[in-house]
């Protein structure tokens, strides 16, 4: 199966194989083959990609088949398989779907309903039909499986069944809606179309979605034993009946599902995602007609999905992710840098096992390294272990956590008290407390324990890599590898480039980030690196806000309005306003001509009210929801209780409206990201999407920061600013937005 002809091969081949081998078909994405007892077996291997995706050369190559098929002598059933190992057929070709995003309306109809009457071809063949799902089978793919009669999922951890398409704003366009229903029922239909989680195959069986879930060594004889069994005509056109037809539902019922799913949709997306309410309106509409009239319901919402422009910013950050995850990344510049192979590593340690060196610790684990964890404080240390392994048994990617599994890394989790215990590590990520004193000697130590190769990074969030590489007498293997809070949530990782930092370190930083399944972005070494700087003027203006009076959960209200996951001063809360002070201070030393430091934090850090951690501080905490990084709502606004405090510091109200508070949060954040721009901090206006979205959870319907920007247009934010002069120098537009304004430019491409 490895050497498919090329397209270019194709005619010759098509025409070959006709002629000389009646049994075999191969085409450039998928081979027919008729066994002794005429069952013809369709395997999937789409060339040159990672998984079997839906081609138009796959429908080209399924439609020649059929032909093939219908010339010859009929089969006596079919299998669809996959030859890719852990790859049945997953759907969405992303580059594909950026191209259909811009397509009319009546084309996109036209593409669902050539890629439907093609399955449906299959689906009516007079030969039982059988999909042997081993791997990933989502979206076009399962659409492909349920045109069959009857599937097979195997048991194997890599087989996931399910619709992804609304996490892209979209639903299924090749009759997913309106087969599902018919085959699990209309309310398990909806959960799996609308929430988007694909389900492995033991859930699929119990769920009806597969006949048999087996192990994978049993896949095609099971699939083979379905076949025997709808040779029957009878029983073959009793679930051909049923999935062409209606679905019968009394009134009560789906009144019922219509409403509790409306509510938990809204309760889910807070409206902002108009694909999950259309699934359900779509499902709902296709259940009192025949399968194919849902089908073209289906056609006409996958049509209107696609132009809207949430799909649109939700296809560009998918393909942002996707770009990162290809790119080494080595340069912050220019992607055209060539780059260095990096090393892998194969023993990395911590040192510093607080919050943060925990979280990376935990992260090691559950990507299924050794990892040595070092702490100076022994009772630091007896603390952090059950922390770590615990919320290492907790990811949702382990689904089994069992104590097996806790076992397991608890072997591999060697914590110690003194740096000796470094002598073997290939990388150090020193997480220590923020102090730079300590951090240089801490360096000094590392360097003089570590073999000449090792890398080492700083996850400082606020010394200059700089200033801490001048510790070490080789400072081109030391960067910044900067996580977020909590790191078993927050994706981003900066990759901080020291001034003598090495393409090779990097290079192998970038790496290495991936591994542990984070979003790594190079960044240059400036106050801040990059989010921290983009985050400090939203904080800031939102307790300038709290101290013309308003209350906090109004501000946060708005925010989260918004779509951001947290309000600033919720977020505030869970950073810690003693860390958040300390950051807040480095960079208003930095860039003092647009921001000064705000005397609120320190008299709420004065008065012991240091956020979560202390039980308190804009909000307060039940004391359940007091460990750091452990977000809970907060139990009430604080206003009255931090008045006093506040008192000294009251500004004259200005009595602004939710749309201004939203323009006052947001708009200092885009006037620092075009200064990141101009310095050449990130690559591009991509990479400040990406890290916004996957440090803060800036909302994805929105595309990131910079889409925001471009949506509202540079034009009318200079408009805007205008507008909150009075605020002073951090509300004036930058030359870059400026120019933007009178030349029509665009922040994103
Ligand atoms: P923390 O106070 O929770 O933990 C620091 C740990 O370092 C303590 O356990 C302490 O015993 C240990 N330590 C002190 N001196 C040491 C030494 N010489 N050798 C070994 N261990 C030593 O701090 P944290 O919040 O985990 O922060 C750690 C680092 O991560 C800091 O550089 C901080 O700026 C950075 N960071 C923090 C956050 C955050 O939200 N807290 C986010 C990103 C980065």
């Amino acid at each position: 199966m490895t050497d498919r002809p090329s397209p270019q091969q194709r005619d010759v081949d098509d025409a070959r194989s006709a002629a000389d081998d009646p049994e075999a078909w191969a085409f450039e994405t998928l081979r027919a083959d008729r066994g002794a007892d005429g069952i013809v077996t369709i395997t999937v291997l789409v060339p040159g990609r990672a998984h079997n995706v839906i081609t138009q050369s796959v429908l080209f190559d399924l439609e020649a088949i059929l032909d093939q098929l219908d010339a010859g002598p009929p089969p006596t059933g079919l299998i669809v398989a996959s030859a890719r190992p852990g790859s049945f057929v997953s759907g969405a070709d992303i580059g594909r779907l950026e191209v259909l995003v811009r397509a009319a309306s009546a084309d996109i109809e036209w593409l669902c309903e050539s890629g439907r009457t093609l399955f449906a071809r299959l689906a009516s063949r007079p030969w039982p039909s059988v999909a042997a799902i081993d791997g990933a089978c989502l979206g076009g793919g399962l659409e492909l499986a349920l045109a069959c009669d009857a599937r097979v999922a195997t048991d194997a951890s890599h087989t996931v069944l399910g619709f992804p398409e609304v996490k892209l704003g979209l639903m299924p366009g090749w009759g997913g809606t309106a087969l599902l229903p018919r085959l699990v029922g209309p309310g398990a239909a909806l959960e799996l179309i609308a929430a988007g989680e694909p389900i492995d195959g033991g859930a699929a069986a119990r769920l009806g979605l597969v006949d048999a879930c087996v192990a994978p060594e049993l896949a095609l004889a099971t699939a083979r034993g379905l076949v025997e069994r709808l040779r029957d005509d009878a029983a073959r056109t009793a679930r051909r009946r049923r999935m062409a037809g209606r679905v019968v539902l009394a009134p009560e019922e789906r009144d019922f599902l219509a409403a509790s799913s409306a509510a938990v949709i809204n309760g889910r997306t807070g409206g902002h995602y108009p694909a999950p309410p259309t699934i359900l309106e779509t499902i709902l509409d296709g259940l009192d007609v025949s399968a194919e009239h849902a089908a073209r319901l289906e056609a006409r919402a996958f049509a209107r999905l696609l132009a809207s422009p949430v799909t649109g910013h939700l296809v560009r950050v998918q393909r942002l992710a996707e770009r990162n995850r290809r790119d080494p990344g080595i340069d912050c510049r220019s992607s055209a840098t060539p780059s260095p192979s990096a090393t892998a590593i194969a023993a990395p340690a911590v040192v510093g096992a607080g919050i943060m060196g925990s979280g990376i610790a935990a992260a090691h684990l559950r990507a299924g390294f050794t990892v040595t964890l070092v702490d100076i404080d022994e009772e630091a240390l007896a603390r952090a272990v059950p922390t770590i392994l615990d919320e290492a048994a907790r990811d949702p990617a382990r689904r089994h956590a069992t104590e097996d599994r806790t076992a397991v890394d608890a072997a591999r989790l060697h914590p110690a008290t003194h740096p000796a215990a470094l002598v073997t590590a290939d990388l150090v990520i020193e997480s220590a407390v923020e102090r730079t004193d300590v951090k240089l000697e801490l360096l000094r130590t590392i360097e003089a324990t570590v073999g000449p190769d090792t890398v080492i990074a700083t996850n400082t969030s606020t010394n200059p890599i700089g200033r801490l590489a001048s510790a070490l007498a080789a400072p081109g293997r030391f960067c910044g590898l900067h996580f977020f809070n909590p790191v078993r949530r927050m994706t981003l990782v900066e990759v901080v480039r020291g001034p003598a930092t090495t393409d090779a370190t990097v290079a192998t930083a970038v790496a290495h980030a991936k591994r542990l399944g984070k979003c790594p972005i190079v960044v240059r070494d400036s106050p801040g690196f990059l989010v921290n700087r983009l985050l400090m003027p939203y904080l800031h203006e939102a307790v300038e806000i709290l101290r013309e009076g308003v209350a906090a959960a109004r501000i946060d209200g708005v925010a989260r309005r918004f779509g951001m996951p947290l309000g600033p001063l919720e977020l505030y809360d869970l950073i810690g306003l003693d860390t958040a002070l300390y950051a807040g201070l480095v960079l208003a030393d930095a860039f003092a001509d647009r921001i000064a430091a705000s005397p609120v934090v320190p008299a709420l850090v004065r008065a012991g009210r240091l956020g979560r951690k202390s039980g308190g501080g804009f909000y307060d905490y039940a004391p359940e929801q007091a460990p750091v990084g452990r977000p809970g709502p907060p139990i009430g606004d604080a206003t009255a209780l931090i008045a006093p405090v506040i008192a000294p510091y009251r500004l004259p109200p200005r009595g602004d409206d939710d749309d201004t508070i939203t323009d006052r949060l947001l708009l200092p954040v885009v006037l620092e990201a075009t200064r990141v721009l101009d310095e050449g901090i990130v690559r591009d206006a991509d990479e400040v999407d990406l890290a916004m979205i996957h440090a803060l959870g800036f909302p994805p319907f929105r595309g990131g920061l910079l889409a925001w920007a471009d949506d509202v247009g540079p034009t009318e934010i200079v408009r805007r600013l205008g507008t909150l002069a009075d605020l002073g120098p951090r509300m004036v537009a930058t030359q870059r937005l400026r120019a933007m304004a009178t030349e029509g430019g665009r922040f994103v491409a």
